[in-house]
């Protein structure tokens, strides 16, 4: 089967020459272990920082490994008595046609209310990471003003839509005229200043005229600076990515002062630090999602080849929705 490999470590900007593909050879399953063919594979922003060398909350990549990444598939051979020939499975497999798993990270799926493809999104790590920050940081109430960045995208679309439901004033941050309308047309925000069109600032204090009492980030730079601008007192911001960031530049916080001005409270979190709450955060959101509570949206490049590109593609923002690989049509 196929695999991607990290070829070298990037430079600034990821480019294609730091992955290669290779064919390897399947070995023989030992007694636990289950052979899964991975139909899809997630892309993810924490991608790039485990790629570098430097501290990162994840580990970092090693060079000539597979890529590291969450995928869901099906069981086509198994030596562990819990996993089945057939049943579908998520786990960690990375960028590969195949995986061989000990059972340990390996999760059953049940896709019958819930597609495949959704447990790497919404119903996985990116929807977690947004119920987490949501119901665990910003101590948002019915008629807070929220501001998401990166709306559209896996985390910011299912926290609006939590904030909505919730009663809040939603105001979300994205790329372009196309995304900012899917954003409040299709999730339900109240409103969503592009911050491609130069104005951010003024355009968010524009949406956001009783100020903001919560912030949940995920871009940094412009775009929490221009929500810092707007705080109320005791507003909390969620500080979950950095993605302007990731590529090493320094994203200095312009308001440093409101932080103190505004009584702000700031906290970071990385989700994979609080497994205690996903049972309860990932049935929440099955029972959102199932019930279309929740909408989410996907941008599904097609074979393993596809990956380094589209992973590209997803720092750059030119993924629309969670973004994935799929490996079998
Ligand atoms: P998304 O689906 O939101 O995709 C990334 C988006 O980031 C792009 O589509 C783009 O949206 C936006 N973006 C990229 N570069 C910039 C930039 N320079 N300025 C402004 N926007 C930019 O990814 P995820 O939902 O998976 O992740 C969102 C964030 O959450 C990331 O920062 C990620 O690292 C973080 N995260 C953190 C976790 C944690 O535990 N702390 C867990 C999961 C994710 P647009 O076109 O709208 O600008």
């Amino acid at each position: 089967f196929r695999r991607i490999v990290m070829a070298s470590r990037p430079r600034g900007p990821v480019t294609a020459e730091n992955f290669r593909m290779e064919t390897v050879d399947m070995r023989p399953l030992d007694d636990g272990e289950v052979l899964v063919r991975n139909h899809y594979l997630s892309l993810d922003p924490y991608m790039r920082g485990r790629m570098s060398s430097a501290k990162s909350y994840a580990a970092s990549q090693q060079l000539d490994h597979t890529m590291i990444g969450g995928t869901v598939g099906q069981v086509v051979a198994s030596r562990n008595d819990y996993f089945k020939v057939g049943e579908f499975v998520g786990g960690m497999l990375g960028w590969a046609e195949m995986g061989v798993s000990d059972g340990v990270l390996l999760r059953k799926l049940d896709t019958t209310r819930i597609p495949l493809s959704a447990y790497l999104g919404v119903v996985g790590m990116p929807g977690m990471a947004a119920w987490y920050g949501f119901n665990q940081i910003l101590e948002a109430a019915a008629g807070d003003t929220v501001v998401v960045s990166a709306a559209s995208g896996a985390v910011g679309s299912v926290v609006g839509q939590l904030a909505r439901l919730r009663g809040c004033r939603v105001v979300g941050i994205a790329g372009g005229a196309e995304k900012c309308e899917y954003v409040v047309k299709q999730l339900g925000f109240d409103a969503c200043v592009d911050h491609k069109a130069g104005n951010l600032e003024a355009d968010l204090a524009a949406a956001t005229p009783e100020g903001v009492d919560a912030i949940f980030e995920n871009v940094g730079g412009a775009c929490l600076d221009a929500a810092l601008a707007r705080t109320n007192a005791y507003a909390r911001v969620a500080l979950c990515g950095l993605i302007a960031g990731f590529d090493g530049k320094e994203l200095p916080i312009k308001h440093s002062r409101l932080l103190l001005l505004n009584r702000l409270t700031l906290r970071g979190f990385i989700v994979t630090e609080h497994m205690e709450f996903w049972q309860q955060g990932l049935q929440e959101l099955a029972a959102l999602v199932a019930s279309h509570q929740i909408k989410y949206r996907e941008t599904v490049a097609e074979g393993l080849a596809a990956a380094p590109q589209a992973f590209m593609g997803l720092l750059q923002g030119h993924n629309f929705g969670k973004q994935l690989v799929k490996l079998i049509s």
